[in-house]
């Protein structure tokens, strides 16, 4: 034991004061950062070519200084990075991250614990226990219902239709995790044709090809048409994956989950439903937005670092059928021998693709705690309101046109032109809004139409950041239409 030193020895000591100075470093740089949010430039400063120049070098072979290389990234941040958790932004669906978020997940780097499983991490497990359960009664899902604390929506879904695998071909005498898909029964899949990518990328991830993802048309919302739905149940012979979202990229609309389910039930028994609520989901903590037939689903996917606002990354995927969500990502199968699983405590890997990961829990956990079922609902409800005041101050104005009925936190806006290219101008007014800079949006194509698209998902936008940003679309469509 004498390499050990004994604690509070003169190298303890240094080693404390060195982590301590480098703490306080990068605490005064980002709380710059954060302070500086809602006043500067909503895009990045740096083009590529001068990050590069700034990060760019040999890798080194001899020691820096590591308050130089905190400084240095410190710069990288101040030119490279985009005003994403600041109150204009309404870019993509990203959201920000609540100070007590922030705070928790600054603690989980400190703690460093690996949250594989219990042993390695016994506070994250008991925390991820704890928060699964939390987010059931959020959402209001069969209580069985288990839960995975993944790295983003996109997992979340991976999850979710690696448990509608298992289950459906277990259901059809055939095991794939050991037998793999080759020969397997053919398994139908049914999806929005108005789903996010990381669905069709989940289902390649799973086996299933492109090919073989039957579209369900969906009507001027953006929602799945029962009709459509019930059409391509009733020409379904084998074991069905239907997947529905929770709230639209594009408009926010939700899919008729309680319908859909019941449909499903009724020509495809057996037929697992799953619901993409990357956005949605966190709407059903309000009772007035809450998706009608949430619960009646098999698997459900969302995100913690959109609407609940905790840094990235953290995705949660939901499964009520907890004995298939854990035979298709659990490891008994291939058990290390290294590995200590407990049965009285929750070992996460048995939820979740990852092996070695984060507690990424801990800021879902703080925020749940610190907001209060009230408090998300309230968070939900009020950036849904100021998507409505954009949509109010937007829609009002001669020449401009909402494209969506609000109906979540998304709204769709184009512009006309006097020439008749309204997509040109549409395109040319998104490009001038982001150069200017005192709000970031961007654009997508609706219904064959270039629009502009505004997202409201983060905790500290107020309706004054809503009327500047109004203001700023304003100056910039003017400026468009002097060109
Ligand atoms: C963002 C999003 C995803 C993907 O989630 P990530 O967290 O980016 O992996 C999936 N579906 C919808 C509807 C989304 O908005």
């Amino acid at each position: 034991m004498t390499s050990q030193r004994p604690p509070g020895s003169a190298a303890e000591q240094t080693r404390g004061k060195a982590t301590e100075g480098l703490l306080d470093r990068a605490v005064d740089h980002a709380l710059a950062h954060l302070a500086g949010l809602g006043d500067r430039h909503a895009a990045a400063e740096a083009t590529p070519a001068e990050l590069r120049t700034l990060l760019d070098a040999p890798l080194p072979v001899h020691p820096t200084d590591p308050a130089e290389v905190i400084d240095l990234l410190a710069e990288a941040g101040r030119r490279g990075t985009v005003a994403s958790p600041g109150p204009r932004y309404f870019g993509f669906v990203i959201g920000g991250s609540l100070p007590v978020a922030l705070a928790a997940d600054w603690m989980v780097s400190a703690w460093d614990q690996n949250a594989a499983a219990y042993t390695p991490g016994p506070a994250a497990s008991v925390i991820e226990e704890v928060c699964a359960r939390w987010l059931v009664e959020l959402y209001d899902l069969p209580r069985e219902t288990s839960v995975g604390f993944v790295t983003g929506g996109q997992m979340a879904t991976f999850t979710g239709l690696a448990a509608a695998r298992h289950h459906l071909l277990d259901r059809h005498g055939w095991d794939v995790s050991e037998r793999g898909l080759s020969g397997a029964p053919e398994v139908t899949v049914l999806a929005s044709a108005e789903r996010h990518a990381s669905v069709d990328r989940a289902l390649r991830f799973l086996g299933f090809g492109s090919a073989g993802i039957r579209d369900l048309a969906c009507d001027a919302d953006g929602a799945v048409d029962p009709a459509a739905l019930r059409g391509e149940l009733e020409r379904t012979r084998s074991p069905a994956i239907v997947c529905l979202q929770a709230g639209n990229i594009n408009t926010g609309a939700v899919d008729p989950i309680a319908e859909a389910s019941a449909l499903a039930r009724e020509h495809a028994p057996g037929a697992w439903v799953h619901v993409d609520g990357a956005i949605g989901l966190w709407a059903a903590a309000s009772r007035r937005l809450r998706p009608a037939g949430l619960e009646l689903a098999d698997s459900w996917s969302t995100d913690a670092h959109k609407w609940l606002n905790v840094p990235f990354d953290c995705g949660i995927a939901l499964c009520a059928h907890p004995a298939s969500h854990r035979a298709a990502m659990g490891i008994s199968a291939v058990a290390a021998p290294y590995v200590v699983l407990s049965e009285q405590t929750r070992d996460q890997i048995d939820w979740n693709p990852e092996w070695s990961r984060r507690a990424r829990s801990v800021p879902v956990y703080a925020a749940l705690r610190a907001l209060g079922r009230d408090g998300v609902a309230e968070l939900v409800e009020r950036t849904c309101e100021l998507a409505r005041r954009f949509a109010a101050q937007l829609g009002g104005v001669p020449g401009v046109e909402v494209l969506n009925r609000v109906l979540l936190n998304q709204v769709l806006v184009a512009f006309r032109a006097d020439d008749g290219d309204h997509d040109t101008l549409t395109r040319n007014v998104v490009e001038a809004v982001q150069r200017e800079g005192t709000c970031w949006l961007g654009g997508t194509v609706w219904r064959g139409r270039y629009a502009m698209r505004i997202s409201v998902s983060n905790w500290s936008t107020t309706e004054d950041d809503v009327d500047r940003s109004v203001q700023a679309i304003m100056g910039a469509l003017r400026q468009c239409r002097r060109q």
